[in-house]
């Protein structure tokens, strides 16, 4: 384990079926994650499809209300856009609970753990100060999580870290070329974001627009 993350976490990695300390109890009055955050908790592509089929909304229509986006080295993200009247997430309601517990997105299942990429495997940490709730119990990461289908997930997880990534460190090393990097953002934004996932199978159509991507940034001599 690496300097940095020894010292936000526990000092331990693991993995889905392993029992970590991060059940708070319900949450019992506390939402201090859900205010204040900023433009941190960014949205991936099995996020906008949940929030858009549960919805029954579009992206644009998100983007009207809840959702925006943010830049991060480069590359354009959605985020879950603060309320207006006072710094707390669109989604909190009144009573300080999550409105869209069922289908929250991906970072908010995961607090207080981190996700930990390395050679193509997910792992997970806890992050050791960030949930200040006291005598918190030890849970399944699987239950924790809570998402149907978790292998898949993770498998889709991984991919888009890697995607990500390699697309943060072209942006960092290409800064100057300015027209390339935005036809790749707006390919990316299109292809991840804005166009509609079917009912059917998340998975499989993300696997196809991957492709497409990939075949995209070949076309710009940006092979992998
Ligand atoms: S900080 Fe911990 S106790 Fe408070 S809302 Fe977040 S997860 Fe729940
Ligand atoms: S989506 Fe729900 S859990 Fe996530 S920050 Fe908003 S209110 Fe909190």
């Amino acid at each position: 384990m690496d300097k940095d993350l020894l010292e936000i976490s526990d000092g331990k990695l693991y993995g889905n079926n392993d029992m970590a300390k991060v059940s708070c109890h319900d949450c019992a009055g506390c939402s201090s994650c859900c205010r204040d955050m900023g433009e941190s908790i960014w949205l991936d592509p099995y996020d906008i499809f949940q929030l858009t089929r549960n919805f029954g909304k579009t992206m644009e229509e998100l983007l009207a209300k809840e959702v925006e986006f943010h830049v991060e080295d480069g590359l354009i993200l959605p985020n879950i856009k603060m309320a207006e009247v006072e710094p707390k997430c669109s989604f909190l309601n009144e009573e300080g609970r999550c409105s869209i517990h069922a289908f929250r997105p991906g970072l908010c299942r995961l607090f207080p753990l981190g996700r930990n990429f390395e050679d193509g495997k997910l792992t997970y940490f806890v992050l050791k100060e960030a949930c200040p709730a006291p005598n918190k119990s030890k849970v399944k990461i699987s239950k924790w999580l809570g998402v149907p289908n978790l292998k898949s997930y993770e498998k889709f997880l991984v991919e888009w870290h890697g995607l990500t990534k390699r697309l943060r460190s072209y942006y960092a090393e290409h800064a100057e070329e300015e027209a390339v990097l935005k036809a790749i953002n707006m390919k990316f934004l299109q292809l991840f974001y804005l166009t509609a996932y079917s009912e059917d199978d998340f998975y499989q159509e993300f696997d196809k627009r991957t492709k497409e991507m990939e075949l995209f940034l070949c076309s710009l001599g940006v092979c992998q």
